[in-house]
Protein backbone atom coordinates (compact mmCIF):
# COMPACT_ATOMS: atom_id res chain seq x y z
CA UNK A 1 0.00 0.00 0.00
CA UNK A 2 0.96 3.50 -0.91
CA UNK A 3 0.93 6.09 1.74
CA UNK A 4 -1.29 9.11 0.69
CA UNK A 5 0.88 12.04 1.02
CA UNK A 6 -1.92 14.71 2.29
CA UNK A 7 -1.91 17.87 3.18
CA UNK A 8 -2.18 18.94 6.92
CA UNK A 9 -4.20 21.80 7.27
CA UNK A 10 -2.66 23.40 10.10
CA UNK A 11 0.61 25.87 8.66
CA UNK A 12 2.65 25.77 12.10
CA UNK A 13 4.43 22.78 12.47
CA UNK A 14 4.18 22.94 16.15
CA UNK A 15 0.20 22.76 16.05
CA UNK A 16 0.27 19.40 14.42
CA UNK A 17 0.66 15.95 15.86
CA UNK A 18 3.01 14.91 18.27
CA UNK A 19 5.22 11.79 17.42
CA UNK A 20 7.73 10.46 19.46
CA UNK A 21 9.77 6.97 19.63
CA UNK A 22 8.12 4.55 21.59
CA UNK A 23 7.34 4.38 25.20
CA UNK A 24 9.15 2.00 27.79
CA UNK A 25 5.76 0.32 28.05
CA UNK A 26 5.11 0.12 24.47
CA UNK A 27 8.54 -1.05 23.97
CA UNK A 28 8.28 -3.59 26.65
CA UNK A 29 4.86 -4.89 24.97
CA UNK A 30 6.64 -5.16 21.66
CA UNK A 31 9.75 -7.33 23.60
CA UNK A 32 7.42 -9.81 24.65
CA UNK A 33 5.22 -10.32 21.66
CA UNK A 34 9.21 -10.75 20.43
CA UNK A 35 9.76 -13.11 23.41
CA UNK A 36 6.33 -14.75 22.82
CA UNK A 37 6.74 -15.62 19.12
CA UNK A 38 10.43 -16.65 20.23
CA UNK A 39 9.14 -19.10 22.32
CA UNK A 40 6.19 -20.29 19.89
CA UNK A 41 9.15 -21.00 17.23
CA UNK A 42 11.06 -23.07 19.93
CA UNK A 43 8.44 -24.62 21.87
CA UNK A 44 10.91 -24.31 24.77
CA UNK A 45 12.19 -21.74 27.12
CA UNK A 46 15.81 -21.97 28.86
CA UNK A 47 15.86 -21.77 32.63
CA UNK A 48 18.25 -19.16 34.15
CA UNK A 49 20.81 -22.07 35.32
CA UNK A 50 21.06 -22.75 32.05
CA UNK A 51 21.85 -19.31 31.09
CA UNK A 52 24.35 -18.69 33.73
CA UNK A 53 26.08 -21.75 32.65
CA UNK A 54 26.24 -20.88 29.32
CA UNK A 55 27.62 -17.50 30.43
CA UNK A 56 30.12 -18.83 32.87
CA UNK A 57 31.98 -21.14 29.99
CA UNK A 58 31.86 -18.21 27.52
CA UNK A 59 33.58 -15.84 29.51
CA UNK A 60 36.55 -18.36 31.15
CA UNK A 61 37.18 -18.94 27.44
CA UNK A 62 40.75 -17.60 26.27
CA UNK A 63 40.87 -15.76 23.01
CA UNK A 64 42.40 -18.19 21.17
CA UNK A 65 39.86 -20.72 23.09
CA UNK A 66 37.14 -18.40 21.61
CA UNK A 67 38.56 -18.54 18.32
CA UNK A 68 39.16 -21.89 18.08
CA UNK A 69 35.61 -23.00 19.76
CA UNK A 70 33.98 -20.53 17.06
CA UNK A 71 35.78 -22.04 14.10
CA UNK A 72 34.66 -25.54 15.18
CA UNK A 73 30.94 -24.35 14.81
CA UNK A 74 31.73 -22.91 11.53
CA UNK A 75 30.83 -19.70 12.96
CA UNK A 76 32.79 -16.44 11.74
CA UNK A 77 35.53 -15.13 14.05
CA UNK A 78 35.16 -11.49 12.92
CA UNK A 79 35.10 -8.93 15.38
CA UNK A 80 36.49 -7.94 19.16
CA UNK A 81 36.23 -10.71 22.01
CA UNK A 82 33.06 -8.78 23.16
CA UNK A 83 31.70 -9.91 19.89
CA UNK A 84 32.81 -13.03 19.60
CA UNK A 85 31.68 -13.92 22.98
CA UNK A 86 27.97 -12.58 22.27
CA UNK A 87 27.72 -14.77 18.72
CA UNK A 88 29.25 -17.90 20.77
CA UNK A 89 26.54 -17.45 23.79
CA UNK A 90 23.70 -16.68 21.38
CA UNK A 91 24.86 -19.92 19.61
CA UNK A 92 24.54 -22.27 22.49
CA UNK A 93 21.85 -20.52 23.71
CA UNK A 94 20.14 -21.54 20.17
CA UNK A 95 21.25 -24.74 20.40
CA UNK A 96 19.39 -25.99 23.31
CA UNK A 97 16.14 -23.87 21.86
CA UNK A 98 16.32 -25.60 18.83
CA UNK A 99 17.90 -29.42 20.36
CA UNK A 100 19.91 -28.60 16.96
CA UNK A 101 23.84 -28.49 16.50
CA UNK A 102 23.26 -25.94 13.36
CA UNK A 103 20.23 -23.32 14.90
CA UNK A 104 21.54 -20.54 12.71
CA UNK A 105 19.58 -22.87 9.60
CA UNK A 106 16.24 -22.48 11.94
CA UNK A 107 15.60 -19.40 12.87
CA UNK A 108 13.03 -17.56 11.31
CA UNK A 109 13.16 -14.15 11.03
CA UNK A 110 9.71 -11.96 10.68
CA UNK A 111 11.04 -10.26 7.13
CA UNK A 112 11.89 -10.75 3.81
CA UNK A 113 13.50 -7.57 3.18
CA UNK A 114 15.64 -4.90 5.62
CA UNK A 115 15.41 -1.41 4.24
CA UNK A 116 18.17 0.52 5.64
CA UNK A 117 17.75 4.37 5.81
CA UNK A 118 20.59 6.77 7.17
CA UNK A 119 19.12 10.30 6.16
CA UNK A 120 21.38 13.52 5.62
CA UNK A 121 20.12 17.10 6.67
CA UNK A 122 20.95 20.64 6.30
CA UNK A 123 22.80 21.43 9.36
CA UNK A 124 25.44 24.25 11.06
CA UNK A 125 27.91 24.10 13.64
CA UNK A 126 26.38 24.24 17.34
CA UNK A 127 23.42 25.31 16.06
CA UNK A 128 20.68 24.15 18.97
CA UNK A 129 17.28 25.03 17.12
CA UNK A 130 18.18 24.10 13.45
CA UNK A 131 15.36 23.47 11.32
CA UNK A 132 16.85 20.43 9.67
CA UNK A 133 15.53 19.68 5.98
CA UNK A 134 16.20 16.29 4.95
CA UNK A 135 18.77 16.55 1.58
CA UNK A 136 19.48 12.75 1.28
CA UNK A 137 17.53 10.20 0.99
CA UNK A 138 18.80 6.70 0.03
CA UNK A 139 18.37 2.87 0.93
CA UNK A 140 20.38 -0.05 0.55
CA UNK A 141 18.11 -3.07 0.70
CA UNK A 142 18.73 -6.02 2.47
CA UNK A 143 17.78 -9.52 1.18
CA UNK A 144 17.16 -11.47 4.42
CA UNK A 145 17.23 -15.10 2.92
CA UNK A 146 20.67 -14.30 1.09
CA UNK A 147 21.97 -11.92 3.70
CA UNK A 148 23.03 -9.62 1.62
CA UNK A 149 22.48 -6.35 -0.12
CA UNK A 150 20.73 -6.66 -3.39
CA UNK A 151 19.28 -3.19 -4.20
CA UNK A 152 20.08 0.52 -3.68
CA UNK A 153 18.00 4.04 -3.85
CA UNK A 154 19.44 7.36 -3.57
CA UNK A 155 18.35 10.72 -4.34
CA UNK A 156 19.32 14.26 -2.99
CA UNK A 157 16.22 16.62 -1.81
CA UNK A 158 16.33 20.31 -2.18
CA UNK A 159 15.67 21.71 0.53
CA UNK A 160 13.15 24.87 1.06
CA UNK A 161 13.63 26.69 4.23
CA UNK A 162 17.56 26.69 3.86
CA UNK A 163 18.15 26.32 0.42
CA UNK A 164 22.27 27.13 0.62
CA UNK A 165 24.11 24.87 2.20
CA UNK A 166 26.46 25.90 5.29
CA UNK A 167 29.86 25.42 4.62
CA UNK A 168 29.90 22.97 7.58
CA UNK A 169 27.10 21.05 6.16
CA UNK A 170 29.00 20.62 2.95
CA UNK A 171 32.17 19.50 4.36
CA UNK A 172 30.44 17.42 6.79
CA UNK A 173 28.31 15.39 4.51
CA UNK A 174 30.20 16.04 1.11
CA UNK A 175 27.09 17.08 -0.66
CA UNK A 176 27.54 19.77 -3.00
CA UNK A 177 25.18 22.96 -3.72
CA UNK A 178 24.82 22.04 -7.13
CA UNK A 179 23.87 18.59 -6.00
CA UNK A 180 20.94 19.94 -3.82
CA UNK A 181 19.97 22.46 -6.47
CA UNK A 182 19.19 19.76 -9.19
CA UNK A 183 17.35 17.59 -6.67
CA UNK A 184 13.66 17.63 -6.60
CA UNK A 185 11.82 18.83 -3.24
CA UNK A 186 11.39 16.78 -0.62
CA UNK A 187 7.17 15.79 -1.01
CA UNK A 188 8.70 14.40 -4.86
CA UNK A 189 11.43 12.67 -3.41
CA UNK A 190 8.85 10.64 -0.72
CA UNK A 191 6.85 10.07 -4.07
CA UNK A 192 9.59 8.63 -5.96
CA UNK A 193 10.93 6.03 -2.97
CA UNK A 194 7.52 4.64 -2.82
CA UNK A 195 7.00 4.14 -6.06
CA UNK A 196 10.83 2.72 -6.12
CA UNK A 197 9.26 0.63 -2.91
CA UNK A 198 5.75 -0.75 -4.85
CA UNK A 199 7.53 -1.62 -8.25
CA UNK A 200 9.51 -4.03 -5.78
CA UNK A 201 5.99 -4.89 -4.06
CA UNK A 202 7.42 -3.92 -0.85
CA UNK A 203 5.11 -1.72 0.88
CA UNK A 204 2.08 -4.15 0.07
CA UNK A 205 -0.51 -3.66 3.17
CA UNK A 206 -1.31 -7.31 2.42
CA UNK A 207 2.23 -8.91 3.12
CA UNK A 208 3.37 -7.13 6.73
CA UNK A 209 6.18 -9.75 6.55
CA UNK A 210 7.90 -8.34 3.65
CA UNK A 211 9.71 -5.14 4.59
CA UNK A 212 11.43 -3.76 7.74
CA UNK A 213 12.95 -0.24 7.76
CA UNK A 214 16.19 0.08 9.63
CA UNK A 215 18.26 2.71 10.68
CA UNK A 216 20.74 3.56 12.83
CA UNK A 217 19.46 4.42 16.27
CA UNK A 218 15.98 6.44 16.85
CA UNK A 219 16.73 9.73 15.05
CA UNK A 220 15.93 9.67 10.97
CA UNK A 221 12.66 8.49 11.33
CA UNK A 222 11.56 10.12 14.71
CA UNK A 223 13.43 13.21 14.34
CA UNK A 224 14.46 14.01 10.91
CA UNK A 225 11.37 12.71 8.81
CA UNK A 226 9.14 13.88 11.28
CA UNK A 227 10.36 17.18 11.33
CA UNK A 228 10.73 17.11 7.65
CA UNK A 229 7.02 15.90 7.23
CA UNK A 230 5.92 18.73 9.17
CA UNK A 231 7.75 21.29 7.40
CA UNK A 232 6.90 20.44 3.94
CA UNK A 233 2.85 19.81 5.62
CA UNK A 234 2.49 15.99 4.86
CA UNK A 235 1.17 13.27 6.64
CA UNK A 236 3.87 10.95 8.31
CA UNK A 237 4.39 7.89 5.85
CA UNK A 238 2.81 4.29 7.81
CA UNK A 239 5.15 2.63 6.86
CA UNK A 240 7.77 4.82 9.20
CA UNK A 241 6.16 3.99 12.05
CA UNK A 242 8.29 1.39 13.40
CA UNK A 243 11.52 0.11 12.61
CA UNK A 244 14.34 -2.09 13.27
CA UNK A 245 16.90 0.04 15.69
CA UNK A 246 20.20 -1.36 14.62
CA UNK A 247 22.21 0.34 17.39
CA UNK A 248 19.94 -0.64 19.80
CA UNK A 249 19.62 -4.22 18.52
CA UNK A 250 23.08 -4.61 18.61
CA UNK A 251 23.71 -3.76 21.71
CA UNK A 252 21.33 -6.44 23.15
CA UNK A 253 22.40 -8.88 20.86
CA UNK A 254 26.10 -9.07 21.67
CA UNK A 255 25.38 -8.01 25.38
CA UNK A 256 27.25 -4.79 24.65
CA UNK A 257 27.33 -0.92 25.03
CA UNK A 258 28.04 0.48 21.54
CA UNK A 259 30.38 3.04 21.00
CA UNK A 260 31.09 2.17 16.96
CA UNK A 261 29.62 -0.98 15.68
CA UNK A 262 32.01 -1.08 13.26
CA UNK A 263 34.64 -0.95 14.92
CA UNK A 264 33.64 -3.79 17.46
CA UNK A 265 33.33 -6.07 14.14
CA UNK A 266 37.06 -5.08 13.30
CA UNK A 267 35.18 -3.55 10.20
CA UNK A 268 36.51 -0.14 8.40
CA UNK A 269 33.49 2.30 7.27
CA UNK A 270 33.76 2.31 3.46
CA UNK A 271 33.44 5.80 1.63
CA UNK A 272 32.60 8.67 3.46
CA UNK A 273 31.00 9.27 6.95
CA UNK A 274 27.89 11.43 6.69
CA UNK A 275 27.05 10.62 3.38
CA UNK A 276 23.73 9.16 3.55
CA UNK A 277 24.38 6.16 1.14
CA UNK A 278 27.98 5.51 2.40
CA UNK A 279 26.39 5.76 6.29
CA UNK A 280 23.34 2.69 4.89
CA UNK A 281 25.86 0.76 3.04
CA UNK A 282 27.75 0.86 6.40
CA UNK A 283 24.81 0.01 8.30
CA UNK A 284 23.63 -2.72 5.67
CA UNK A 285 26.74 -4.81 6.82
CA UNK A 286 26.23 -4.59 10.28
CA UNK A 287 22.88 -5.81 9.73
CA UNK A 288 24.01 -8.79 7.31
CA UNK A 289 26.44 -9.63 10.32
CA UNK A 290 23.49 -9.66 12.39
CA UNK A 291 21.87 -11.49 10.24
CA UNK A 292 24.79 -14.18 9.74
CA UNK A 293 25.04 -14.42 13.92
CA UNK A 294 21.53 -15.26 13.92
CA UNK A 295 19.98 -12.18 15.25
CA UNK A 296 16.52 -11.84 14.70
CA UNK A 297 16.02 -8.44 13.02
CA UNK A 298 12.10 -7.69 14.56
CA UNK A 299 10.78 -4.22 14.60
CA UNK A 300 11.52 -2.98 18.23
CA UNK A 301 11.41 0.78 17.57
CA UNK A 302 8.49 3.15 16.38
CA UNK A 303 6.86 6.11 16.99
CA UNK A 304 3.49 6.87 18.37
CA UNK A 305 1.18 9.53 18.90
CA UNK A 306 1.68 11.98 22.49
CA UNK A 307 4.21 10.22 24.78
CA UNK A 308 5.83 13.66 26.33
CA UNK A 309 8.59 11.36 28.06
CA UNK A 310 10.51 11.85 24.15
CA UNK A 311 8.94 15.08 23.27
CA UNK A 312 12.78 16.62 23.96
CA UNK A 313 13.58 14.10 20.84
CA UNK A 314 10.99 15.48 18.47
CA UNK A 315 11.25 19.27 19.76
CA UNK A 316 12.78 21.18 17.12
CA UNK A 317 14.53 22.95 20.35
CA UNK A 318 16.43 19.36 21.40
CA UNK A 319 20.22 20.52 22.81
CA UNK A 320 22.36 18.09 20.19
CA UNK A 321 25.06 16.23 22.28
CA UNK A 322 28.15 16.01 19.79
CA UNK A 323 30.13 13.91 22.20
CA UNK A 324 30.34 10.60 20.44
CA UNK A 325 31.20 8.73 23.73
CA UNK A 326 27.40 9.68 24.49
CA UNK A 327 27.00 6.83 22.14
CA UNK A 328 27.54 4.08 24.53
CA UNK A 329 24.33 5.13 26.73
CA UNK A 330 20.98 3.33 25.20
CA UNK A 331 19.85 6.91 25.26
CA UNK A 332 17.33 8.30 22.73
CA UNK A 333 19.35 11.61 22.67
CA UNK A 334 20.27 12.72 19.42
CA UNK A 335 24.41 11.83 19.17
CA UNK A 336 26.40 13.44 16.55
CA UNK A 337 29.62 11.34 15.66
CA UNK A 338 32.32 13.07 14.12
P1 LIG B 1 24.73 11.17 10.11
O1 LIG B 1 23.69 10.15 9.73
O2 LIG B 1 25.52 10.83 11.31
O3 LIG B 1 25.55 11.44 8.91
O4 LIG B 1 23.95 12.51 10.48
C1 LIG B 1 22.72 12.88 9.90
C2 LIG B 1 22.62 14.38 9.90
O5 LIG B 1 22.77 14.88 11.24
C3 LIG B 1 23.66 15.13 9.09
O6 LIG B 1 23.32 15.22 7.71
C4 LIG B 1 23.60 16.51 9.74
O7 LIG B 1 22.46 17.24 9.33
C5 LIG B 1 23.40 16.15 11.20
N1 LIG B 1 24.70 16.09 11.89
C6 LIG B 1 25.52 15.01 12.00
N2 LIG B 1 26.63 15.31 12.72
C7 LIG B 1 26.50 16.61 13.06
C8 LIG B 1 27.31 17.52 13.83
N3 LIG B 1 28.47 17.15 14.39
N4 LIG B 1 26.84 18.80 13.99
C9 LIG B 1 25.68 19.20 13.45
N5 LIG B 1 24.88 18.40 12.72
C10 LIG B 1 25.28 17.12 12.54
MG1 LIG C 1 24.40 9.64 7.63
Amino acid sequence: MSTTLSRITTDSPQDQTCYSTLSTAEEKRLLSVERSLERKRTCKTLSQKQLTKINNTVRQMTPAMLDEELTKKKLCTRGTDDIQRGRLKNHYKNELLFDSKNPLTLIEQPFEYIAVVDFEATCDENQKNYLHEIIEFPIVLIDVKQQAVIDQFQSYCRPVRNPILTKFCTDLTGIQQRQVDAAPIFVEVLHNVESWLNERNLLSSSNKSRLAFATDGPWDFAKFLRLQCRLSSILYPEWANKWVNIRKRFAQFYSIRIVRMLEYLNLSFDGHRHSGLDDSINIARIAVQLLKDGCILSLNDGVHTGDPEFAAMTNTNTEFACNPDAATTDSDEIVFEN
